[in-house]
């Protein structure tokens, strides 16, 4: 499967297409397909990583800028609560100034009535007309009366004449310390004596001449009146207005505006001679507010605003940051992927035009990626002696039609020939259309002459192999042949010697005798026959031919000619077989071979030793094992045996410690006894000599009878 990989022009996302036309082999190749100088640009273009401090700055700039915004409210709520306490003072004063001035302007006119009194020059009609006159301009006054020295009453605005003794306590003092000074006083606020009626203060003018008291001019003064006449209503509207005595005792509120919050108060002594009085002022205002709600809520929704968007742009900024290392990274490692990449990549337009080429095509075609960008065919790299080969591929590229994989032949800038493995594959935009052909081309010269060399090799081996067989037969052959020729030598011998002694005697050839030797050295030549074409068909590693061979008949056949070289040696033979013991599916004539090698081996081994010890002892049992059971043949002799540095060659072919040993004995029997699943194991026998044993899966119910019956 060919995985074309492209990234967009932003390089912000990464592609990955699987071309469906090279699906089709076991070859697989990766390509990876990037163009270098677009990445190379963008990389440069993009910010290197910011270290956090960098941040440190907008962030105390956007702190500072949350806290101005907090601040400022509260310093505008302070100075307007500033301002107001001092317009309250300022007006409080303006107040007080007013009311003395009001006051001392009606004590002026009183005195100088008093003046005229007491000269003599005001009385009667005119008097009253004046004091009349000075009440209607000033509302405040209740009333003005004239009481002679004795207390009383001479001319009284008002309805009632009243005496001294109508004066409450404190108006009564006022006067008698206006007498005793000769000074105008004013009276502690009070109740009239009759407790009906307003509240009032009167103002004492005491009259003289010279040194003759003549009475006084009192003037009582509403305390309401005072507030009211005297105190502007825009202030009033604004300002809970006390007069207070000087323990602050009320006398007089006016709150026409609502009492006052107790925010904004002033105090301001009104000292008049004889009383000293407090005006209060407290203004209905309340603190301003902190801003109007409205302001306020949006002053922190921004706030808070601005704080998630710079998280946001914080969260944002770092996920770039991360996205653009990661695609940094992975731009490194594509980059290395793509200049260590062994195999060529070569991409081209619809127009056949290339777009891209890897460093290793540039490589293996001796030129420069700038030689070959934006060419169009035929290309530099084209043979000319192939030149209608290329044609023809290309205009089926223009067609759409390419071959997925073909070999071709490409020159090296130097002239040089060299075979190539193609893979065409369309390349694929991030949207699945096709934009070009992409193909990875592989310089096969170096496989090409592995090819060559392999072939050469395997030709030369299999020359080898059928030398290598041919010896193994020529010396199997050889080895096994050995047997029944000396069997058949010593049979014929046998009867020449009968005839010979016959004739020397001249009697009668005992004819019984004759035709048993040359039947047995018929039979050995028949042998002879038969175990060349087991060896033949052994050695070619054919299917020999199976057959159920019980150990019983195995011995049968083996054991005479055992004896004929047993005998030779003067060495006594014991054979046991255990009863029931299953047969062997094996070639019956390689069984027979293998137990002649071990035992004429076992003889040999025994030659040189006292004769009471030759003993050759052969025994076949049944032996359980892990897998199946099986019949173990035992070989065991009293002979030499084994040193180690012999132990280690045994089974070396051509290995043998006997002049006239073969040294293929021994190697041929585990062959033959591996042929048929069993194996070939040697032992030191604990009586000296040794005890070669071979072991063969028993042929029992158990063994598959289809594969009996086949083989058999
Ligand atoms: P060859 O009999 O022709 O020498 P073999 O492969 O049969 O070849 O035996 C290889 C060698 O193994 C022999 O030369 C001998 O030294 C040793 N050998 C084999 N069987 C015995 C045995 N029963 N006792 C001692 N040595 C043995």
């Amino acid at each position: 499967m060919i995985n074309i990989v492209t990234i967009d022009e932003t390089a912000t996302s990464v592609v990955n297409h699987n071309s469906p036309t090279a699906d089709t082999g076991a070859r697989s190749a990766t390509l990876a397909v990037m163009n270098t100088t677009r990445f190379t640009s963008i990389f440069k273009r993009l910010p290197s990583r910011k270290p956090a401090w960098r941040w440190l700055l907008p962030v105390c700039l956007i702190l500072l800028f949350l806290s101005t915004l907090l601040w400022l409210p509260l310093q505008v709520q302070r100075i307007e609560a500033n301002e107001r306490q001092e317009q309250l003072i300022a007006d409080t004063l303006w107040v007080e100034q007013t009311i003395r001035f009001q006051l001392s302007r009606t004590e002026e006119n009183l005195r100088l009535a008093g003046t005229e009194i007491a000269a003599g020059y005001l009385s009667g009609e005119r008097l009253r007309h004046r004091l009349s006159a000075l009440i209607r301009s000033n509302r405040e006054i209740h009333r003005i009366v004239w009481l002679d020295a004795k207390g009383n009453s001479l001319i009284s605005t008002g309805a009632d004449d009243v005496t001294l003794g109508d004066f409450p306590l404190s108006s009564r003092t006022a006067s008698a310390e206006a007498r005793r000074i000769k000074i105008p006083q004013y009276s502690h606020p009070a109740l009239p004596h009759s407790a009906t009626g307003p509240m009032l203060m009167d103002y004492h003018v005491p009259l003289f001449l010279g040194d003759t008291y003549l009475g006084s001019l009192i003037a009582s003064y509403r305390t309401s009146s005072i507030l009211d006449e005297m105190v502007p209503w825009w202030f009033a509207q604004d300002n809970e207005i006390v007069l207070a005595d000087s323990d602050d005792g009320i006398i007089e509120k006016r709150a026409s505006g609502g009492s006052g919050r107790g925010i904004y108060t002033h105090r301001r002594a009104l000292d008049l001679p004889g009383v000293n009085l407090v005006l209060r002022t407290n203004s209905v205002k309340s603190a301003p507010k902190l801003l109007p709600n409205l302001l306020v809520g949006s002053v922190i929704a921004l706030s808070l605003g601005l704080l998630w968007s710079l998280g946001a742009l914080w969260r944002d900024i770092n996920r770039r940051m991360a996205a653009e290392g990661a695609l940094r990274e992975q731009m490194l490692f594509r980059k290395a992927m793509e200049n260590s990449l062994l195999t060529g990549l070569r991409a081209r337009d619809l127009e056949g035009r290339v777009t891209y080429v890897n460093p290793a095509f540039c490589q293996m075609v001796g030129l420069a990626a700038e030689e070959l960008v934006g060419k169009m065919p035929p290309m530099p790299y084209w043979a000319p002696e192939a030149m209608e080969e290329y044609q023809t591929r290309f205009s089926q590229v223009l067609s759409g039609t390419v071959t997925p994989q073909f070999e071709t032949v490409f020159q090296r800038a130097g002239g040089e020939r060299f075979p190539a493995l193609i893979f065409e594959s369309p390349l694929l935009d991030d949207t699945g259309k096709q934009t070009g052909w992409m193909g990875s081309i592989l310089d096969i010269s170096d496989r090409k002459k592995v090819e060559d060399l392999n072939r050469r090799q395997q030709e030369k081996l299999q020359a080898s192999s059928r030398l290598a067989s041919m010896g193994e037969i020529a010396s199997t052959l050889a080895h096994e042949l050995n047997q029944p020729l000396a069997a058949i030598s010593s049979y014929t011998t046998g009867a020449l010697n009968l005839i010979n002694s016959s004739l020397e005697q001249s009697r009668a050839v005992d004819s019984e005798l004759l035709k048993s030797a040359l039947e047995k050295a018929s039979v050995q030549a028949q042998r002879a026959g038969h175990v060349i074409r087991s060896v033949h068909a052994f050695v070619k590693k054919r299917e020999a031919s199976r057959e159920v061979v019980t150990i019983r008949t195995l011995f049968d056949n083996v054991i005479p000619l055992v004896e004929l070289q047993a005998r030779q040696f003067f060495v006594s033979i014991q054979t046991s077989v255990a009863p029931n013991l299953p047969p062997v599916l094996a070639d019956g004539v390689l069984l027979e071979q293998v137990l002649l090698n071990l035992t004429r081996n076992a003889i040999e081994a025994m030659q040189n030793i006292t004769p009471e010890r030759r003993v050759l002892r052969i025994i076949a049992k049944l032996e359980a094992s892990s897998t199946a059971p099986n019949v173990v043949v035992s070989v065991i002799d009293r002979g030499h045996g084994i040193p180690d540095d012999v132990m280690e060659r045994l089974f070396s072919p051509f290995f043998s410690t006997k002049a006239e040993g073969m040294g293929m004995g021994l190697n041929i029997c585990r062959t033959a006894v591996e042929f048929h699943g069993g194996t070939l194991t040697h032992a030191n026998n604990p009586q000296g000599g040794t005890i070669f044993r071979f072991s063969l899966p028993a042929f029992t119910k158990n063994t598959t009878d289809s594969t009996a019956a086949n083989t058999i």
